[in-house]
């Protein structure tokens, strides 16, 4: 691939490091895993985002369980490069400065793929200007639109001032990114008038934009429509001042509802669009009726999630596996007794971990349930307790279980944060039957050790809200099988009885009225794990090592960002 052929990613968050507080969840640690796979696979990537000096934020819960939110300072140098050049995005007729620092991401073989993080905090900014690239989704929505142009916008002006003339295909990882289609546009439109000497016009038509629609590809996440950004038009008048009013004047085009959604903006403006998963596809085929939306279904990076001991048995016996995911395959040679050993080390570590955070005595040997995502109402992170009568019941019928929790609700979630003091409750209420942990502040490390150590996955989404989940697959590829509703990737991913189990199967349920969708998958959840999972873990151990070895060799040679990415590349990036 010559130099011309690079991707540039963008994104308004990434999961890299802890130490990098510069993603808030799923989205985020896709976009990390993506640009990891893109080294390994050496695809001439380059990724930007916004620096985030301050996070998204720490999360605190008292002993009730409500949350309360500090921002995170990290030492920025430490971990990134100061890049030279500059660039600059002008927002309600002032000028605003960039800088980029840089952070390299390295592949199995050494390639790298840089990330640039967008930084306002120079001197030669106001002082409010400087905080524009502090917080991750903070403030209101004038602050969200400040930090989209500056995505957008400053995003594409600083891979101009970095070097990057040609690049091949410019990838959006959710909308928030949009707003570059029209600097593209705009470039076109600048190009054109100094090959004729004229005077900048007015002149960022719809139709200037769909010139660039080839190089533009673009990621949805979410059907769930507050996760689509909108602005009202007065604002984006008052704030996107650059392309001297070039916009404005066409305001009415862009936005047909008065309202500038960044969503449509990429779907009207991009040659491929796609999904998550093949659910999701669908779902949103459904919302963009006159758009062709193809799916791809997330993955993982398998070499960053797979616990220490479950790579040190791949690399036991399947050597390359780290460049060449697909042999993972190979897992259904495991004998059973040597995939139990490794997975009871990761599930050691993981109730020491615990014990030592709140020790309520978990105990390595009883079946321990898995939980954590961010605690927002359509998750349904308390479904499990929708009957904690039937709950006691099976845990005295079936045998003992002991559930981990963890996750963040977005500050402005007020029922996210309320389902935290539900789980806290519960806690209390059941402490003598069933030991229930709720650890603070969800991250990349504290997910791998939960999730590699947990025997069993769950996850309850409202479907069809979920667009695909990722935290399954790293429980797949940690041979961790998942009971979980059939929406997103499970869709995909389930294979009853060999790599997990299905709540409600029946797919149509959605679409029914007049039935508590909640009172039926609550009932599936707890007929499977009562009747199937935990007897199965405890009187037929052997099946139950089937069970996870299939989940890696079925799932984890699947759902991972290698294959993934070469999807986007035979489908949105070389095509
Ligand atoms: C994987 C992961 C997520 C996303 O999990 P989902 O199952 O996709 O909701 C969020 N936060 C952290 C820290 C993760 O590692």
């Amino acid at each position: 691939m010559g130099s011309k052929d690079y991707i540039a990613y963008f994104t308004m968050e990434i999961g890299l490091a802890d130490a990098m507080p510069t993603y808030a969840g799923g989205l985020g640690i896709l976009a990390g895993d993506t640009v990891r796979s893109a080294a390994d696979l050496e695809i001439p990537m380059v990724a930007l985002t916004l620096l985030h000096r301050k996070g998204y934020f720490r999360q605190k819960l008292d002993a009730s369980g409500t949350q309360t939110e500090e921002p995170v300072s990290w030492p920025v140098p430490e971990w990134l490069f100061e890049m030279e050049p500059r660039c600059k995005v002008e927002i309600e007729g002032r000028i605003i400065y960039l800088r980029a620092w840089k952070y390299e991401v390295k592949g199995v073989n050494g390639y790298v793929v840089p990330v640039y993080f967008l930084d306002a905090a120079l001197p030669e900014n106001s002082e409010w200007d400087r905080t524009l690239t502090d917080y991750l989704y903070g403030g209101d929505e004038h602050y969200r639109l400040c930090q989209e142009i500056i995505l957008g916008i400053g995003g594409v002006r600083m891979l101009r001032a970095l070097g990057y003339s040609v690049i091949k295909r410019y990838h959006m990882n959710e909308g928030h990114a949009a707003l570059l289609t029209l600097e593209l546009a705009y470039e076109l439109a600048r190009q054109a008038w100094e090959a004729a000497y004229e005077p900048i016009k007015q002149i960022i038509t719809p139709e200037l934009v769909h010139l660039i629609k080839p190089m533009c590809v673009f990621t949805t996440h979410t059907p769930v429509p507050a996760g689509h950004d909108k602005f009202p038009l007065d604002l984006v008048n008052r704030v996107l001042t650059d392309y001297h009013g070039a916009f404005v004047e066409r305001e009415k085009q862009f936005c047909p509802d008065g309202v500038l959604n960044l969503t449509s903006l990429a779907v009207d403006n991009s040659h491929y669009i796609n999904g998550v998963a093949k659910r999701h596809g669908t779902v949103t085929q459904q919302m963009f009726q006159e758009y062709k939306i193809d799916s791809i279904t997330n993955g993982v990076h398998a070499a960053t999630w797979a616990s220490q001991p479950m790579a040190d048995l791949f690399d036991r016996h399947i050597p390359g596996w780290r460049e060449d995911n697909i042999s993972l395959r190979h897992a259904v040679n495991f004998s059973k007794r040597e995939i139990r050993m490794v997975h009871q080390k990761a599930k050691q570590e993981l109730i020491a971990r615990v014990n030592l955070i709140d020790p309520v005595g978990m105990n390595p040997d009883v079946f321990t349930i898995g939980f954590a995502r961010r605690m927002t109402p359509y998750k349904r992170a308390d479904l499990l307790f929708l009957d904690s009568a039937r709950l006691v019941d099976i845990a005295a019928k079936s045998g003992p279980f002991q559930i981990i929790y963890a996750g963040k609700a977005h500050p402005h979630d007020q029922a996210g944060k309320d389902i935290i003091k539900h789980l806290y409750q519960m806690k209390a209420m059941l402490k003598d039957k069933i030991k229930i942990v709720y650890l603070e502040e969800y991250s990349i490390d504290l997910a791998r050790t939960l999730i590699a150590g947990v025997d069993l996955w769950l996850n309850t989404p409202q479907p069809p809200l979920e667009a695909s989940g990722t935290s399954g697959m790293k429980a797949a590829l940690n041979g961790v099988p998942s009971l979980s509703g059939m929406d997103g990737w499970w869709v995909e991913g389930c294979i009853e009885g060999v790599t997990g189990w299905a709540i409600s199967q029946d797919r149509g349920l959605e679409n029914m009225e007049n039935i508590d969708k909640r009172v039926v998958d609550a009932q599936s959840l707890y007929s499977k794990l009562e009747m199937i999972i935990i007897p199965m873990f405890y009187n037929e151990e052997d099946r139950y090592a089937e069970v996870m070895r299939s989940a890696i060799a079925i799932n984890g040679s699947f759902f991972n960002t290698e294959r993934m990415l070469n999807q986007y590349i035979a489908k949105a990036y070389f095509k």
